[in-house]
Protein backbone atom coordinates (compact mmCIF):
# COMPACT_ATOMS: atom_id res chain seq x y z
CA UNK A 1 0.00 0.00 0.00
CA UNK A 2 1.21 3.34 -0.50
CA UNK A 3 0.07 4.83 2.90
CA UNK A 4 -0.30 3.28 6.37
CA UNK A 5 -2.58 1.20 7.39
CA UNK A 6 -1.51 0.14 10.66
CA UNK A 7 -3.81 2.12 12.53
CA UNK A 8 -6.74 -0.04 11.02
CA UNK A 9 -8.66 -2.28 13.82
CA UNK A 10 -11.49 -3.81 14.07
CA UNK A 11 -14.27 -3.44 16.61
CA UNK A 12 -16.80 -5.74 17.48
CA UNK A 13 -20.20 -4.93 18.54
CA UNK A 14 -22.00 -6.95 21.36
CA UNK A 15 -25.26 -6.83 22.47
CA UNK A 16 -28.14 -8.92 23.64
CA UNK A 17 -30.50 -9.68 20.13
CA UNK A 18 -26.87 -10.33 18.58
CA UNK A 19 -26.07 -12.74 21.02
CA UNK A 20 -29.64 -14.39 21.03
CA UNK A 21 -29.72 -14.27 17.17
CA UNK A 22 -25.94 -15.71 17.36
CA UNK A 23 -24.72 -13.33 14.68
CA UNK A 24 -21.19 -12.29 15.15
CA UNK A 25 -20.85 -8.24 14.07
CA UNK A 26 -17.86 -6.39 13.40
CA UNK A 27 -16.73 -2.98 11.88
CA UNK A 28 -13.77 -2.52 9.68
CA UNK A 29 -12.03 0.73 10.97
CA UNK A 30 -11.24 1.70 7.16
CA UNK A 31 -11.91 5.69 9.11
CA UNK A 32 -8.84 4.92 11.28
CA UNK A 33 -6.39 5.34 8.42
CA UNK A 34 -6.64 9.34 8.59
CA UNK A 35 -8.81 11.90 10.49
CA UNK A 36 -10.12 13.13 7.25
CA UNK A 37 -9.57 11.11 4.77
CA UNK A 38 -12.29 8.34 4.15
CA UNK A 39 -10.53 5.03 3.97
CA UNK A 40 -11.72 3.49 0.54
CA UNK A 41 -11.25 6.47 -0.92
CA UNK A 42 -7.51 5.84 -0.23
CA UNK A 43 -7.68 2.28 -2.02
CA UNK A 44 -9.58 3.08 -5.09
CA UNK A 45 -6.75 5.80 -5.48
CA UNK A 46 -4.18 3.23 -4.82
CA UNK A 47 -3.37 1.84 -8.44
CA UNK A 48 -3.84 5.17 -10.40
CA UNK A 49 -1.34 7.01 -7.96
CA UNK A 50 1.46 3.73 -8.37
CA UNK A 51 0.93 4.35 -11.87
CA UNK A 52 1.30 7.95 -12.39
CA UNK A 53 4.50 7.65 -10.04
CA UNK A 54 5.89 4.72 -12.08
CA UNK A 55 4.89 6.53 -15.15
CA UNK A 56 6.74 10.29 -14.02
CA UNK A 57 3.24 11.55 -14.46
CA UNK A 58 3.15 15.21 -12.62
CA UNK A 59 -0.12 15.06 -11.34
CA UNK A 60 -3.92 14.21 -10.88
CA UNK A 61 -6.97 15.83 -11.80
CA UNK A 62 -10.54 14.88 -10.73
CA UNK A 63 -13.74 15.98 -10.00
CA UNK A 64 -15.91 15.86 -7.39
CA UNK A 65 -18.74 18.42 -4.71
CA UNK A 66 -17.35 20.98 -1.72
CA UNK A 67 -17.91 17.88 0.64
CA UNK A 68 -16.35 15.31 -1.55
CA UNK A 69 -14.57 12.68 0.40
CA UNK A 70 -12.67 12.02 -2.91
CA UNK A 71 -11.48 15.01 -3.46
CA UNK A 72 -9.63 15.57 0.26
CA UNK A 73 -8.50 11.70 -0.56
CA UNK A 74 -6.97 12.81 -3.87
CA UNK A 75 -5.25 16.03 -2.64
CA UNK A 76 -3.90 13.96 0.87
CA UNK A 77 -2.72 11.44 -1.46
CA UNK A 78 -0.87 12.92 -3.91
CA UNK A 79 0.79 15.37 -1.46
CA UNK A 80 1.92 12.37 0.23
CA UNK A 81 3.01 10.79 -2.81
CA UNK A 82 4.71 13.92 -4.25
CA UNK A 83 2.27 14.29 -7.10
CA UNK A 84 0.72 17.68 -7.85
CA UNK A 85 -3.55 17.82 -7.52
CA UNK A 86 -6.11 19.75 -9.26
CA UNK A 87 -9.87 19.45 -8.91
CA UNK A 88 -12.73 20.32 -10.86
CA UNK A 89 -15.06 21.39 -8.51
CA UNK A 90 -18.92 21.43 -9.29
CA UNK A 91 -20.41 25.17 -8.61
CA UNK A 92 -19.18 28.71 -8.49
CA UNK A 93 -17.03 29.53 -6.00
CA UNK A 94 -19.09 29.84 -2.73
CA UNK A 95 -17.99 33.50 -0.23
CA UNK A 96 -16.95 30.67 2.13
CA UNK A 97 -15.02 27.47 1.04
CA UNK A 98 -16.36 24.42 3.01
CA UNK A 99 -13.78 22.80 5.74
CA UNK A 100 -13.16 20.03 2.50
CA UNK A 101 -12.13 22.05 0.41
CA UNK A 102 -9.88 24.40 2.75
CA UNK A 103 -8.19 20.94 3.71
CA UNK A 104 -7.74 20.24 -0.03
CA UNK A 105 -6.21 23.90 -0.61
CA UNK A 106 -3.99 22.60 2.49
CA UNK A 107 -2.68 19.67 0.55
CA UNK A 108 -1.86 22.39 -2.42
CA UNK A 109 -4.53 21.22 -4.00
CA UNK A 110 -5.28 23.45 -6.95
CA UNK A 111 -9.57 24.16 -7.25
CA UNK A 112 -11.36 24.92 -10.13
CA UNK A 113 -14.71 25.82 -9.86
CA UNK A 114 -17.34 25.06 -12.91
CA UNK A 115 -20.88 25.51 -13.45
CA UNK A 116 -23.00 22.61 -12.81
CA UNK A 117 -23.97 22.05 -16.93
CA UNK A 118 -20.54 22.13 -17.55
CA UNK A 119 -19.70 19.86 -14.71
CA UNK A 120 -22.39 17.39 -16.26
CA UNK A 121 -19.99 16.75 -18.84
CA UNK A 122 -17.13 15.11 -16.78
CA UNK A 123 -17.73 12.08 -18.24
CA UNK A 124 -17.88 13.48 -21.91
CA UNK A 125 -14.38 12.84 -24.02
CA UNK A 126 -14.44 16.34 -25.49
CA UNK A 127 -14.62 17.54 -21.89
CA UNK A 128 -11.71 15.29 -20.69
CA UNK A 129 -9.60 16.25 -23.72
CA UNK A 130 -10.10 20.21 -23.20
CA UNK A 131 -8.99 19.27 -19.65
CA UNK A 132 -5.85 17.31 -20.55
CA UNK A 133 -4.85 20.49 -22.39
CA UNK A 134 -5.89 22.59 -19.39
CA UNK A 135 -3.60 20.57 -17.20
CA UNK A 136 -0.60 19.35 -19.35
CA UNK A 137 0.61 15.50 -18.34
CA UNK A 138 -1.87 14.90 -15.76
CA UNK A 139 -3.79 11.87 -15.62
CA UNK A 140 -7.49 12.35 -15.23
CA UNK A 141 -9.25 10.40 -12.05
CA UNK A 142 -12.91 10.07 -12.62
CA UNK A 143 -15.29 11.10 -9.75
CA UNK A 144 -14.94 8.93 -7.00
CA UNK A 145 -12.52 6.73 -8.86
CA UNK A 146 -15.23 4.92 -10.95
CA UNK A 147 -12.91 2.94 -13.02
CA UNK A 148 -11.92 -0.51 -12.96
CA UNK A 149 -8.80 0.51 -11.62
CA UNK A 150 -10.30 2.18 -8.61
CA UNK A 151 -12.43 -0.97 -8.36
CA UNK A 152 -8.76 -3.08 -8.05
CA UNK A 153 -7.63 -0.89 -5.80
CA UNK A 154 -10.79 -1.22 -3.86
CA UNK A 155 -10.28 -5.07 -3.69
CA UNK A 156 -7.03 -4.79 -1.73
CA UNK A 157 -9.49 -4.09 1.46
CA UNK A 158 -10.63 -7.52 2.04
CA UNK A 159 -6.92 -8.37 2.73
CA UNK A 160 -8.04 -6.85 6.13
CA UNK A 161 -11.50 -8.87 6.41
CA UNK A 162 -11.10 -12.30 8.83
CA UNK A 163 -11.36 -15.10 7.33
CA UNK A 164 -14.17 -16.87 8.40
CA UNK A 165 -16.39 -13.72 7.30
CA UNK A 166 -20.26 -15.12 5.95
CA UNK A 167 -21.17 -11.54 4.63
CA UNK A 168 -19.40 -8.23 3.74
CA UNK A 169 -21.12 -5.07 3.90
CA UNK A 170 -20.35 -1.86 2.79
CA UNK A 171 -22.30 1.91 2.00
CA UNK A 172 -22.65 2.29 -2.26
CA UNK A 173 -21.70 5.45 -3.96
CA UNK A 174 -20.77 5.24 -7.20
CA UNK A 175 -20.26 1.02 -6.51
CA UNK A 176 -16.48 1.21 -6.81
CA UNK A 177 -15.94 -0.10 -4.17
CA UNK A 178 -18.76 -2.53 -3.72
CA UNK A 179 -17.34 -4.10 -7.32
CA UNK A 180 -13.49 -4.04 -5.78
CA UNK A 181 -14.96 -6.48 -2.76
CA UNK A 182 -17.22 -8.51 -4.78
CA UNK A 183 -13.54 -8.89 -6.80
CA UNK A 184 -11.79 -9.87 -3.62
CA UNK A 185 -14.11 -11.73 -1.48
CA UNK A 186 -13.74 -15.78 -0.84
CA UNK A 187 -16.01 -17.94 -2.82
CA UNK A 188 -18.23 -18.66 0.17
CA UNK A 189 -18.95 -14.79 1.29
CA UNK A 190 -21.89 -12.77 0.61
CA UNK A 191 -20.95 -9.47 -0.32
CA UNK A 192 -23.70 -6.82 0.52
CA UNK A 193 -24.23 -3.24 -0.53
CA UNK A 194 -26.45 -0.49 1.08
CA UNK A 195 -27.12 1.96 -1.62
CA UNK A 196 -27.43 5.78 -0.26
CA UNK A 197 -28.57 7.36 -3.29
CA UNK A 198 -32.46 6.93 -4.19
CA UNK A 199 -33.57 5.12 -7.22
CA UNK A 200 -29.72 3.23 -7.99
CA UNK A 201 -31.67 0.68 -10.03
CA UNK A 202 -28.16 0.57 -12.46
CA UNK A 203 -25.92 -1.31 -9.82
CA UNK A 204 -25.47 -4.35 -11.50
CA UNK A 205 -24.19 -2.44 -15.00
CA UNK A 206 -21.95 -0.73 -12.80
CA UNK A 207 -20.63 -3.88 -11.79
CA UNK A 208 -20.07 -5.37 -14.64
CA UNK A 209 -18.03 -1.76 -15.78
CA UNK A 210 -15.97 -1.70 -13.03
CA UNK A 211 -15.19 -5.75 -12.51
CA UNK A 212 -14.46 -8.72 -14.03
CA UNK A 213 -16.25 -11.24 -12.14
CA UNK A 214 -18.90 -13.54 -11.50
CA UNK A 215 -19.50 -13.29 -7.68
CA UNK A 216 -22.85 -12.98 -6.46
CA UNK A 217 -23.88 -9.73 -4.37
CA UNK A 218 -26.76 -8.43 -2.77
CA UNK A 219 -28.51 -5.17 -2.23
CA UNK A 220 -30.45 -3.94 1.12
CA UNK A 221 -32.66 -0.89 -0.58
CA UNK A 222 -34.76 1.16 1.47
CA UNK A 223 -31.97 2.93 3.66
CA UNK A 224 -31.16 5.80 1.34
CA UNK A 225 -33.57 8.33 4.16
CA UNK A 226 -34.51 10.35 1.17
CA UNK A 227 -31.56 10.29 -0.93
CA UNK A 228 -27.83 11.04 -1.26
CA UNK A 229 -27.01 13.21 1.91
CA UNK A 230 -30.31 13.31 3.34
CA UNK A 231 -30.93 12.81 6.64
CA UNK A 232 -34.08 12.42 8.99
CA UNK A 233 -34.20 12.80 13.23
CA UNK A 234 -34.34 8.67 13.13
CA UNK A 235 -30.94 8.66 11.53
CA UNK A 236 -29.47 11.08 13.48
CA UNK A 237 -30.31 8.97 16.76
CA UNK A 238 -29.12 6.04 15.91
CA UNK A 239 -25.72 8.13 14.99
CA UNK A 240 -25.70 9.06 18.48
CA UNK A 241 -26.92 5.61 19.94
CA UNK A 242 -23.92 3.94 18.02
CA UNK A 243 -21.39 6.54 19.63
CA UNK A 244 -23.07 6.01 23.15
CA UNK A 245 -23.48 1.85 23.12
CA UNK A 246 -20.49 1.32 21.43
CA UNK A 247 -18.00 4.00 20.81
CA UNK A 248 -18.87 3.71 17.33
CA UNK A 249 -18.78 7.04 15.09
CA UNK A 250 -20.21 7.45 11.72
CA UNK A 251 -21.22 9.55 9.12
CA UNK A 252 -24.41 10.76 8.22
CA UNK A 253 -24.07 10.25 4.51
CA UNK A 254 -22.99 6.60 3.92
CA UNK A 255 -21.40 4.61 7.10
CA UNK A 256 -24.81 5.75 9.28
CA UNK A 257 -26.97 4.31 6.76
CA UNK A 258 -24.90 1.21 6.07
CA UNK A 259 -25.13 0.09 9.78
CA UNK A 260 -28.72 1.34 10.66
CA UNK A 261 -29.38 -1.20 7.40
CA UNK A 262 -27.27 -3.61 8.82
CA UNK A 263 -29.04 -3.70 11.99
CA UNK A 264 -32.46 -3.36 11.06
CA UNK A 265 -32.08 -6.34 8.84
CA UNK A 266 -30.04 -8.52 11.70
CA UNK A 267 -33.25 -7.40 13.99
CA UNK A 268 -35.38 -8.69 11.06
CA UNK A 269 -34.09 -11.83 10.40
CA UNK A 270 -32.04 -11.77 7.20
CA UNK A 271 -29.00 -12.92 8.64
CA UNK A 272 -29.03 -16.70 9.74
CA UNK A 273 -27.55 -17.56 12.68
CA UNK A 274 -24.08 -18.44 13.10
CA UNK A 275 -23.55 -15.78 10.84
CA UNK A 276 -20.42 -13.25 11.00
CA UNK A 277 -20.85 -10.02 9.19
CA UNK A 278 -18.10 -7.74 8.93
CA UNK A 279 -19.27 -4.21 7.78
CA UNK A 280 -16.61 -1.66 6.51
CA UNK A 281 -16.02 1.63 8.08
CA UNK A 282 -15.48 3.79 4.89
CA UNK A 283 -14.74 7.07 6.92
CA UNK A 284 -16.43 10.03 5.93
CA UNK A 285 -16.60 11.62 9.49
CA UNK A 286 -15.18 15.14 7.93
CA UNK A 287 -18.76 15.49 6.20
CA UNK A 288 -20.66 15.56 9.48
CA UNK A 289 -19.02 19.30 10.07
CA UNK A 290 -21.64 20.53 7.75
CA UNK A 291 -24.18 19.17 10.47
CA UNK A 292 -25.29 21.97 12.69
CA UNK A 293 -23.40 22.11 15.90
CA UNK A 294 -25.06 20.04 18.60
CA UNK A 295 -26.84 17.42 16.69
CA UNK A 296 -24.58 14.92 17.32
CA UNK A 297 -22.75 13.92 20.51
CA UNK A 298 -19.09 13.02 19.18
C1 LIG B 1 -17.26 7.41 -1.24
C2 LIG B 1 -17.66 6.71 -0.02
C3 LIG B 1 -18.38 5.51 -0.06
C4 LIG B 1 -18.90 4.90 -1.34
O1 LIG B 1 -17.90 4.37 -2.12
P1 LIG B 1 -18.18 4.03 -3.65
O2 LIG B 1 -16.96 3.33 -4.07
O3 LIG B 1 -18.33 5.36 -4.37
O4 LIG B 1 -19.41 3.25 -3.75
C5 LIG B 1 -18.67 4.87 1.14
N1 LIG B 1 -18.29 5.41 2.31
C6 LIG B 1 -17.62 6.57 2.40
C7 LIG B 1 -17.27 7.12 3.73
C8 LIG B 1 -17.27 7.26 1.24
O5 LIG B 1 -16.60 8.42 1.34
Amino acid sequence: MLFNTSNIFIDTIANDCLSEKKISLSVVRLDKIHPIVSGNKLFKLHYFLEEAMTLLIPGIVTFGGAYSNHLVATAFACKTSGLKSAALVRGEKPAKLSPTLITCIAYDMQLHFISRTEYEQKEKPAFIEKILQQFKGFMVVPEGGYHPKGAAGAALINNFIVEDTTHICSAVGTATTLAGLITGAKQNQRVIGIPVLKDMNDIAGRISYLANTTHQFQLLDGYHFGGYAKKTPELIRFMNHLYEQYKLPTDFVYTAKMMYAVMDCIEKDFFAPGSKITCLHTGGLQGNASLPSGTLIF
